[in-house]
């Protein structure tokens, strides 16, 4: 062989990693791994295990038990047990375990790396530079938070015993995403690998408990699907953080409907990746390299909608196959491919099926010449061009090496069709022009976006999705949150129920002036308008006068309001100072009338008229609150290890539908409406419904406070039925709702449809009074979404 020949072909031989430490590691459990419950290994109740399997072999790698009720019984139990000890252990307690997780990882990081690649089929060079580094670094990060945690959250708590059900695409990663912060901040867990990749969960729960974690603290029970919905239901269980499908996620959310559990998704993607005529072609070829064929395009947030200005179209695709030409597909554990093998044949078959389709439906196929390996899970990087916006393999999640590709003209048509998804997880913008490029990142629909850049993960900056790539945020501040509640908000204590409706009383007829007939109408697109339904409701006091009438509101006024606040979304491009002054001037114009806000609250409450004024004067402090907050709640800069910057921005949600509580009729509204507009949303209020005329009256205040039209929209009617239609709208981006359990349940169960964000009182009355539990952070962290846009730069 000649030095030529190895010029001409570039040819290079084998690398493979040594797996023998991996294979006795596991030969010592050749009886099979049980279930890690309190510091002790279980063997599954039920007495059934199933198998592990090498996705580049097919070949069987272990035992892994199946998680029963029993199993799940005892993990939930013992992770409670442990809950008190842990956060006695206090945060810098705390910061001493994580950080010798992080050691530990590291010590064995090269056992992880192997371990990773044979059980999820990834390239060894993959699990041993990215995903087992990274595991380290949110242990640091995290042990960092723990540390600082008293004075950063002072007036938040843990959340308790947290179930986390994890997928197969990054096992360990995804372990670590999970477990960290929810250690840090003081939770205990129970983890539910899942069922093809438990290996790396196992092994990391025997290495924790040989440096000291305190036993029950981590508990990790394996087994199946069936086996997460026992954690799930488990009513032991404080919050689930899932990441996976969205069909699953979805599932979850209606599952843990009015249960209390708090709930993060992590789910699917079909994440555009956008290159302007203007981009480093050669730079955003590698771009693509990483967006797609990374863990063999088996990624949440996989660059797999290629979006080309037109101008380079042709170009940018000749470069592509070219490069394509160059992958190696191969044995995961030898160091010199690209690409591994896929999970299980079954998901070879999803791929292989959305391909096929991809081609009946008129897309032309490419991919590169050479031999796949003769067994195992594989298939080669494959291209589809000639794919439309509505195609299925444009729309669906294929979770494999499979990229379309569509062109566009415009820097808007860009935009366009890089929304035009269900999903909302990431982006990637390549462009020399940082104006440009600047310029879309907002306007992306997408918890992600990276500028010249693809899959850069850190612990340090939020991850997570808009739309039904799911909500909640891993890593970073704002991924904190996830694992704390507001101490002011687990001290409310359940509603009182409502006393009887009183009987109205018949108005007697006689010969004085009748008060002049005064109908509230409805507030919608900036205008008074008959609800639809041509029905009133009569407004009474406690002794049952009939005080006014207002409209009922239906499904069809609740359309039309959301139609109003849709057209009205320039509020969130406004300035921030800009919202602030239109704050202000609605408080100046409040205080006005406050004499008869007093009157109107005290008729329809029966409260005193001390109480009244108190609550009229509370509503304008709170509007001054958040009309202080609208330029001050601003977003960090964080500091990831690389030459650059990721931006984490507050952005607001889109359209909000809000129920207001019976209690505190103008104070209640204002406490959540006002955050709302601050950060830019429109909304659709559902006043009081015992006590609506505070909020019919208050439209003639917001008519000359300079809110734009169709900003803040009023629908007055029965609260659960506006509740339901409002969570079940998918137009609607939010539902907060007030009121009562029955409430609650109804608003997150029905929010599935587009997976809308709530935030719901469980039937817990808030003290509308005090700062701590009725205004603030806690309000406006779920009246934005964050996106973190990673801006690398140097030469
Ligand atoms: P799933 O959403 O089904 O699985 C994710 C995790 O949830 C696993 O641990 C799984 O268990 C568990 N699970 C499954 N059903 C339930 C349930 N009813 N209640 C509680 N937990 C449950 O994803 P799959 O792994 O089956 O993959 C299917 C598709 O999902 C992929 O093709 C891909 O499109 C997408 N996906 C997206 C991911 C992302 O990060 N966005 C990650 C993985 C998959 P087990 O697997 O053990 O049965």
């Amino acid at each position: 062989m000649s030095v030529q020949h190895y010029f001409d072909t570039m040819e290079y031989g084998l690398a493979p990693e040594a797996d023998k430490e991996v294979r006795a590691w596991l030969k010592t459990h050749a009886d099979g791994f049980g279930h890690f419950i309190g510091g002790q290994w279980h063997s599954p109740h039920s007495g059934h295990y199933f198998e592990a399997l090498e996705p580049g072999s097919g070949k069987k790698l272990g035992k892994i038990a199946q998680g029963s009720q029993e199993d799940v019984d005892l993990a939930v139990a013992a992770a409670k047990a442990a809950l008190g000890p842990w956060q006695k252990l206090g945060g810098h307690g705390r910061a001493r375990h994580l950080y010798a997780l992080a050691r530990m990882v590291q010590r064995h990081s090269r056992l992880f790396a192997v371990l990773e690649s044979l059980d999820n089929g990834k390239p060894i060079r993959e699990a041993r530079d990215i995903d087992v580094p990274l595991v380290a670094r949110h242990f640091y990060h995290h042990a960092g938070w723990a540390q600082i945690q008293e004075s950063e959250f002072p007036d938040h708590s843990p959340i308790g015993v947290v179930g986390q059900i994890i997928p197969w695409n990054f096992p360990l990663l995804m372990l670590a995403w999970k477990i960290a912060p929810a250690l840090a901040f003081g939770n205990t867990v129970v983890l539910k690998p899942a069922e093809f990749t438990p290996l790396t969960a196992l092994l990391f729960a025997e290495l924790a408990q040989k440096t000291g974690l305190p036993d029950g603290v981590l508990n990790i029970v394996t087994g199946d699907g069936a086996t997460g919905a026992l954690l799930v239901e488990h009513p032991d269980i404080d919050k689930i953080a899932f990441t996976g499908s969205t069909e699953v996620g979805r599932m979850l959310r209606e599952r843990t409907a009015g249960t209390g559990k708090s709930l993060t998704l992590e789910l699917g993607g079909k994440s555009p990746f956008i290159v302007f005529d203007d981009a480093d072609l050669d730079g955003a070829i590698e771009g693509v390299v990483d967006a797609i064929w990374f863990n063999q395009g088996q990624v949440c947030c996989a660059g797999s909608r290629l979006l080309l200005q037109e101008g380079i179209s042709e170009r940018f695709i000749a470069k592509l196959k070219r490069r394509m030409e160059t992958l190696r597909i191969g044995d995961p554990l030898d160091k010199t491919i690209d690409i591994g093998a896929i999970i299980a044949p079954v998901q070879l078959e999803r791929i292989k099926k959305l391909v096929e389709k991809g081609v009946l439906e008129g897309a032309e196929l490419y991919q590169p010449s050479g031999n796949l390996p003769a067994s195992g899970s594989f298939y080669p990087p494959t291209l589809l061009t000639n794919v439309f916006a509505s195609s299925t393999v444009a729309v669906e999640e294929i979770f494999g090496p499979v990229l379309v590709s569509m062109t566009f003209r415009t820097p808007d048509e860009a935009v366009m069709l890089a929304n035009n998804s269900r999903y909302g997880l990431a982006a990637s913008v390549w462009s020399e022009t940082i104006g440009l490029a600047l310029d879309i990142a907002p306007k992306l629909k997408a918890g992600v976006v990276w500028i010249n850049a693809t899959n850069l993960f850190d612990a340090s900056v939020g991850f997570g999705g808009y739309r039904e790539s799911g909500f909640g945020r891993e890593g970073g501040k704002e991924g904190a949150y996830a694992y704390l509640k507001p101490t002011a908000w687990a001290k409310r204590k359940p509603r009182k129920p409502l006393p009887e409706l009183p009987q109205a009383i018949e108005k007697k007829g006689g010969f004085e002036f009748p008060e002049i007939d005064r109908t509230a109408k409805l507030f919608i697109g900036g205008k008074q308008i008959r609800p639809d339904g041509n029905y009133v409701r009569p407004v009474l006091s406690p002794k049952g006068e009939v005080l006014g009438e207002v409209g009922e509101g239906n499904r069809k006024d609740i359309r039309n309001a959301v139609a109003a606040a849709r057209s009205a979304e320039g509020w969130g491009k406004v300035t921030a100072h800009n919202r602030a002054q239109i704050l202000y001037y609605w408080a100046e114009n409040l205080s006005a009338r406050s004499d008869d806000f007093a009157q109107t609250i005290a008729k329809m409450t029966g409260d005193s008229k001390t109480i009244a004024r108190k609550e009229v004067q509370t509503s304008i402090r709170r509007l001054f609150t958040y009309a202080a907050w609208a330029d001050k709640y601003e977003g960090i800069v964080h500091t990831p290890p690389l030459r650059g910057v990721a931006l984490a921005m507050k952005e607001p949600l889109g359209i909000a539908g809000i129920i207001c509580p019976n209690e505190a009729p103008l104070l209640g509204l204002i406490s959540l409406v006002a955050p709302l507009v601050a950060m830019g949303n429109a909304v659709v209020v559902v006043p009081s419904e015992w006590h609506p005329l505070s909020a019919t009256d208050l439209t003639q205040v917001l008519e000359t406070s300079d809110i734009p039209a169709g900003v803040i929209n009023i629908v007055t009617g029965e609260s659960r039925a506006l509740g339901k239609v409002l969570a079940e709208h998918d137009d609607v981006d939010a539902v907060w709702a007030f009121g009562s359990v029955e409430l609650s349940a109804e608003v997150e169960r029905f929010s599935i449809g587009n997976l809308k964000r709530t935030l719901v009182d469980q039937g817990l009355e808030t003290d509308w009074y005090d700062p701590k539990a009725a205004e603030g952070p806690v309000f406006l962290s779920h009246a934005v979404e964050i996106k973190n846009i990673w801006i690398p730069y140097g030469e």
